[in-house]
């Protein structure tokens, strides 16, 4: 369960959008490489699959970085490269699953 793209929300996505790339619903997909999901919009790793990424073994060096940006973190991973955590996909479990696991790793 995550919560829908607000930016997509915010751009006028929708079945009535003058423009075609904002029509249909983001949807989560895989990239060439692993089987990490992110959002077919604005391009967000999924929060569960960043979540079971962080609780898996091998993975103490995979950190998230604040931006000057309120909504956006960046997930520094050495086998993924640098992803993005848009906080709008976000539910409360998601916040307070990531707060406990960020609590350990400090
Ligand atoms: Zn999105």
């Amino acid at each position: 369960m995550t919560q829908p793209c607000a930016d997509w929300k915010a751009q006028g996505g929708g079945p009535t959008s003058v423009f075609t790339i904002l029509r249909d619903e983001p949807v989560w997909r895989t990239r060439d490489k692993g089987t990490l999901r992110f959002c077919s919009y604005c391009g967000g790793i999924h929060p569960e699959d960043l979540i079971a990424r962080l609780k898996a073994p091998g993975t103490a060096s995979v950190r998230i970085e604040r931006t000057s940006k309120s909504y956006k973190s960046y997930v520094h991973d050495s086998l993924y490269g640098q992803l993005k955590l848009y906080h709008w996909h976000l539910t409360q479990p998601d916040v307070d699953q990531l707060n406990a696991i960020l609590q350990l790793r400090k």
